[in-house]
């Protein structure tokens, strides 16, 4: 069955989508976007993702393409058009198609693409019970991180090189030792005492829905949460680590920078805020 991609205003095939070479995403990474979880046929947390998309694009002055309600319908049609039921929908906008100039565009209506893809649900899990390796790497990104903005080269950077180590991913530190967050997650750890750290979300890193949203299931597992920040030392001490994030959820850290934590394997908190997760999340019909 070949996928489906909606891109301003038409349904096209996937192999065939494009955007235009003055897109204003491919010269300035001047645009946004949003990554949601499809599980069981449900979409998860699509309101707190279209919040987000909206402060996203107010912080940069973009209009909405289309009003939300005509968003929902679209992102729900593209999941059905590709019969995702477990998987993910990615939804960009940018500011538009305009002849290359560094100010605003006059009068350019926003470009936006949706698309969607099927995640096996099995590897997912299999994932979950193997934990992943992160390494860190010197925070070299922009003040303004709190926006999901497309610009994300010192990720992409992060990422490759966690690769390259055998890991999965990598996590920014800051200039005064604490981790800020993943290059596509947040990050958390457990302590002896089993309280949740994770960083305060009000400068520095992304407001993940992932972390909203496990924030209410450790509320209702009766979990003490601090939210501040930990060094990378007070992270390989810890009795758990792991990343948050809508295409890993919950995740197991099991080692960082080589080292690893505790006994080496997932620990039981985060596969419990793992397993509770979909429970508590906001699901729509897909
Ligand atoms: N931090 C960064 C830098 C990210 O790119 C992401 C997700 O892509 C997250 C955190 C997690 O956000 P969410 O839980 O909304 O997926």
């Amino acid at each position: 069955m070949p996928r489906i991609a909606y891109v301003n205003g038409r349904y096209v095939a996937h192999a065939e989508a494009s955007v235009h070479i003055e897109d204003r995403g491919y010269q300035f990474a001047d645009g946004v976007y949003e990554v949601c979880e499809v599980a069981r046929g449900y979409i998860v947390d699509m309101k707190r993702h279209l919040d987000r998309l909206d402060r996203s694009l107010r912080e940069l002055s973009i209009a909405w393409p289309m009003n939300r309600a005509a968003m929902e319908i679209v992102i729900l049609e593209v999941i059905r058009r590709n019969r995702v039921k477990n998987g993910l929908v990615y939804l960009q906008v940018t500011r538009g198609v305009a002849s290359r100039d560094f100010l605003f565009p006059a009068g350019t209506r926003p470009s936006v693409v949706v698309t969607a893809r099927k995640v096996d649900p099995a590897a997912a899990a299999k994932r979950a019970e193997n934990g992943i390796k992160v390494i860190t790497v010197p925070e070299n990104r922009w003040d303004r991180v709190d926006i999901k903005s497309v610009g994300l080269l010192p990720n992409v950077l992060a990422k490759q090189k966690a690769s390259e180590a055998g890991a999965q991913e990598a996590w920014f530190i800051d200039a005064d030792g604490t981790v800020k967050e993943g290059g596509s997650s947040n990050a958390w750890i457990v302590t002896g005492d089993g309280a949740l750290v994770t960083r305060p979300a009000e400068h520095g890193i992304l407001r993940g829905i992932t972390r909203t949203t496990l924030l209410d299931v450790a509320a209702k597992l009766g979990l003490r949460v601090e939210e501040r920040g930990f060094t990378v030392a007070e992270a390989k001490a810890a009795r758990e680590a792991f990343i948050s994030s809508a295409t890993t959820l919950a995740m197991p850290v099991v080692a960082i920078d080589g080292a690893p934590i505790a006994n080496g394997h997932p620990g039981s908190v985060v596969l419990s805020l793992r397993q509770a997760f979909f429970d508590i999340a906001e699901k729509r019909p897909a």
